[in-house]
């Protein structure tokens, strides 16, 4: 199995260096040169099972069964629920899946846990080292944290935003005590800790210096380990059921994700509804078809507050029937100016992906946690809040909703308790991060600084 980039100017590389280099050389996301075949997940399938053979269709030919069947493992041995994705009944044709269970309380454990153990095996099988960077809006940098820590061959760069991030969010990846574990505080918005890793990859003699990797949310691992719980889903609910997946929103890794599984087979049918907040960039690709840059707004669900989707790309090159040197062409002509149509041959493709938009303002999110709280009993966190009150407002249908509960409330203590005037606890089990020392440093929104940084720290 090769991959190939949506800028069609990259070689085809296999699953582990596109997993390793995360964005490929041309600027383009790599996706699979096509798409294999994947049976459904039986209904008395382990999660772990069913990753290892998800996992094992991309990576064909380069990690055998039995190594990737102890990689997952691993990976989710460290979850609190021996389902790690398990549904809770909402309503009578509606659950959650709760993809929060992991050792840092959201979804992005769920990825992240799987890429360090795929790092791990692919760097002591070549007797290489790499750093690792990336940027976060909150949750991605405390699941690297947690991913990453201890591990003997690659060094951990978080940047995130100064003071923009809730303090629980900062709490796990600042706590980890790893010495390769480093966390700069950089001060401007996320945007600008993103442009910064931007700019860091595109200085190719420093890249290949530093083996210098990312794990963002294009990361088609990422993308792939994603694509396990919608299939475990549909085993879990009947394979006989179309299912209707509303995914909270932002840089669409999620969301993309149940496409690919839906394009391997094994979904009944598929429908998904991205739920965005106030920054809805993705509802006005999906529905005015424009590409538009709008610098992104705070809101109570920050890891949601992004100014264009980033694995939008990926479903471009699907919709223009995988015509590189137009998606190369939108985005050059994007970078400019900021604005851009697209063209209505890719417009009718869009519209039978299965995905759709729609956006919640910032009062609705705080007042659906509250209605959610009365009517189950439950504080939900506000990004999977964006999520119920979307799914509340769909039209009647066959469907089974299945809302994607992307985080635990006790990771926004501050908006739950704003929202219905309680402040969640942290489960037991994570305690202990409020105990421990806080180790970050605060760095000049500046690129030199940061690679200035990363020089002086990266193991040789
Ligand atoms: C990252 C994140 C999202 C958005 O996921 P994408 O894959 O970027 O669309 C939603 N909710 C939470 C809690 C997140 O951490």
């Amino acid at each position: 199995m090769k991959f190939i980039s949506t800028r069609g100017q990259a070689s085809p590389v296999g699953f582990l260096d596109a997993c390793l280099s995360g964005l490929a050389p041309d600027g383009g996301l790599y996706v699979p040169e096509t798409w294999p075949k994947i049976a459904p997940a039986g209904p008395h399938e382990r999660y772990v099972d069913v990753a290892a053979r998800v996992i094992g269709a991309f990576a064909e030919e380069e990690i055998d069964g039995e190594t990737l069947q102890r990689i997952c493992v691993r990976a989710y041995k460290s979850f609190a629920h021996q389902s790690v994705a398990p549904l809770v009944q909402w309503g009578p044709d509606a659950f959650l899946m709760e993809l929060h269970h992991g050792p840092t309380l959201a979804f992005k454990d769920i990825a992240m846990q799987l890429i360090a153990q795929l790092f791990d095996q692919a760097l002591s099988q070549r007797g290489e080292r790499m750093s690792v960077t990336c940027a976060t809006s909150g949750d991605t940098g405390g699941a690297a944290a947690a991913a990453f820590a201890g591990a003997t061959n690659v060094d951990l760069f978080i940047l995130h935003p100064h003071e923009r991030i809730s303090p629980v969010q900062r709490l796990f990846m600042t706590t980890t005590g790893a010495g390769n574990v480093h966390n700069l505080a950089i001060d401007e918005d996320f945007d600008a800790c993103q442009a910064i890793v931007k700019s860091l990859f595109s200085d190719r003699d420093f890249v290949a210096r530093s083996g210098l990797s990312g794990v963002n949310s294009i990361n088609w691992a990422r993308i792939a380990a994603q694509a396990v719980y919608y299939a475990t889903a549909q085993a879990a609910l009947g394979t006989d059921r179309p299912l209707r997946f509303v995914v909270p929103s932002g840089n669409m890794g999620d969301a993309l994700a149940g496409y690919v599984a839906a394009r391997c087979g094994g979904l009944a049918g598929f429908e998904a509804i991205c739920a965005v907040n106030e920054n809805d960039a993705l509802r006005v690709l999906l529905h005015d078809g424009k590409m538009s840059r709008a610098s992104a707004v705070a809101t109570p669900s920050p890891a949601m507050d992004i100014s264009i989707p980033s694995n939008f790309e990926r479903l471009l090159f699907e919709a223009s029937g995988r015509d590189a040197d137009l998606v190369r062409q939108l985005y050059e002509q994007f970078a400019q100016s900021g604005d851009v149509p697209l063209p209505d041959r890719v417009k009718g493709p869009l519209s039978c992906t299965g995905l759709s938009a729609r956006s919640v303002s910032n009062s609705d999110t705080l007042a659906e946690m509250k209605r959610v709280y009365g009517e189950t009993g439950w504080l939900i966190c506000p990004h999977t809040a964006v999520g119920t009150s979307v799914a509340r407002a769909l039209p009647e249908s066959d469907a089974v909703t299945v809302v994607l509960a992307t985080a635990h409330a006790a990771k926004f203590p501050e908006t739950v308790e704003k929202a219905t005037g309680i402040r969640p606890d942290l489960p037991l089990r994570v305690q202990g991060v409020a105990a421990r020392d806080e180790v970050f440093e605060h760095v000049a929104n500046d690129v030199s600084a940061v690679r200035d940084y990363i020089r002086a720290r990266q193991r040789a």
